[in-house]
């Protein structure tokens, strides 16, 4: 394929020691040779691909010298986006990395759009759609754990899953047509049909594995919206503070990604919990009281999960049993808080408002139930699997849905099959379900929607 040469500062804006301003395309090379000046006096598409050199960039209006760098020649096909790229390393001030690029930009280059050099790559075909759609993942990640699930697409999980369920669906089309085309074996439909059941059954079953994944990737993805209710004094805001100290929020930094949202996340055992109203705790202690009882609830409808706080050195209260009844039928974890104190709260009536919720006893004066806490609400979450590395998560809507169509074309396909409809009608639902698989991977979509899918990313990606 053909493109103009696109450059973008690829690092975050502001911090840092150094700045990189990257060039993809086949003049990447060429217009940095006008800028580049190496001690030697050899000019980049001289040097081998794979290597760094040191040097000066030159403005060529005045001759005069503009900057210190070090510069990455990265030849294609080897590189992300399987064009020429080239790295421009300069110190990490705002001026210094804006007069790299603008020198770029005049020297021939563009502009590049937001999620560009993540587009070439696709577009180029080193990367699928879903691995694109990973890079995001990865940017927007708020714990290694949704970190380790957007690497593992990012490397292709998804896509190979994808892949093989698709290649099952071609092979049956193939054999059907095998079959067609040589009716001299017998009655093709009574020979046909049980294999293409049997795949399709198959497929049907790993689809809905993946489909099963899909609450969990939505959390890793997305975080696990989280309120702490209770009534005023119970502890809500020493929880809220104790959930805050122990766990810090995102670790790793990727190059080029702005991370402006970080304090609202908590890390707890990889779940990423996005605390809601948290002002409304350390404000006013009463969150009903604050915001009216109709806005209460429309937050408490919204959380995926409750912590309900009490306060176990007294009796429930009316106050306590009103909380049980606005929280029934949801995720709820009982906090029952202040065991340093002796109990006078009866735990087999709080079983009985709560039925089924995990029940913590913690003492946040001491310390003490927190850790308890953090694991209940991994378990209520994630089940026994909480550590598994390489599970294959479906986080993203767009895949979830097209999983759902994916899933009815297959169904409709075996029905269609056991109730005797003519082959022919049967390969047009398999048909059906290759092509939405497809989707997912980018083989089989407009360019519109593509367009619209990479205007996600920042700059520079
Ligand atoms: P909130 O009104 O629900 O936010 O409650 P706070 O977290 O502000 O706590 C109210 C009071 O209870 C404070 O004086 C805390 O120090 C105290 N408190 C919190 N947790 C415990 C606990 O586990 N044991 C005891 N004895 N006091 C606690
Ligand atoms: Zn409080």
């Amino acid at each position: 394929m053909e493109f103009d040469t696109i450059a973008a500062i690829s690092t975050p804006m502001g911090e840092g020691a150094i700045a990189i301003v990257r060039l993809s395309g086949d003049e990447a090379v060429a217009i940095t040779d006008k800028l580049f000046r190496a001690p030697s006096g050899k000019p980049l598409s001289e040097m081998a691909s794979h290597t760094i050199h040191y040097g000066h960039l030159v403005d060529p209006k005045t001759g005069s010298v503009a900057e210190e760098v070090m510069v990455s020649l990265m030849k294609a096909p080897k590189t992300f986006t399987r064009e020429d790229v080239v790295e421009i390393n300069c110190h990490g001030g705002l001026v210094s990395v804006n007069r790299v690029l603008e020198l770029a930009l005049r020297s021939g280059a563009r502009l590049a759009e937001p999620g560009e050099f993540t587009k070439r790559a696709f577009l180029n075909g080193r990367i699928d759609l879903s691995q694109a759609e990973a890079v995001i993942d990865l940017i927007r990640a708020k714990t290694d754990r949704a970190m380790d699930v957007a690497l593992g697409q990012m490397e292709g999980r998804l896509s190979r899953l994808i892949g093989s369920l698709r290649q099952a669906l071609i092979e049956t089309l193939a054999q059907v047509e095998v079959n067609i085309d040589y009716p001299e074996y017998d009655d093709v439909e009574e020979m046909t049909l049980p294999v293409l059941v049997e795949k399709c059954t198959w497929v049907k079953s790993e689809i809905d594995q993946l489909i099963r994944t899909s609450g969990q990737g939505k959390i890793l993805r997305e975080g696990l919206s989280t309120a702490i209710i209770g009534r005023p004094n119970v502890g809500k805001s020493s929880l809220l503070n104790s959930l805050l100290q122990e766990n810090k929020a995102i670790v790793t930094d990727i190059a080029g990604t702005t991370r402006d949202i970080i304090e609202e996340y908590v890390n707890v055992r990889g779940v990423p919990l996005k605390l809601v109203d948290t002002a409304g705790i350390r404000e006013t202690e009463d969150i009903v009281e604050r915001i009216g009882v109709e806005r209460s609830r429309k937050v408490l409808k919204e959380a995926d999960l409750i912590l309900l706080v009490l306060n176990s050195s007294e009796g429930l209260s009316e106050e306590d049993m009103r909380l049980f009844e606005a929280v029934r039928g949801m995720d709820v974890i009982i906090v029952a808080n202040k065991t340093d104190l002796p109990r006078m709260v009866d735990f087999d009536e709080i079983r009985k408002q709560a039925p089924g919720a995990p029940l913590v006893t913690t003492s946040l004066l001491q310390d003490e139930g927190v850790d308890e806490l953090e694991e209940a609400i991994a378990s209520m979450f994630f089940g026994g699997h909480t550590g598994s590395q390489d599970m294959t998560y479906v986080s993203n809507a767009r895949h979830v849905s097209l999983l759902h169509n994916a899933r009815q074309a297959v169904e409709d396909a075996i029905v269609a099959a056991e109730s005797g409809v003519p082959v022919d009608m049967v390969q047009i639902d398999v048909t059906r379900a290759w092509e939405i698989l497809g989707e997912i991977v980018g083989d089989t979509l407009q360019d519109s929607l593509i367009n619209q899918l990479f205007s996600q990313f920042c700059l520079g990606k």
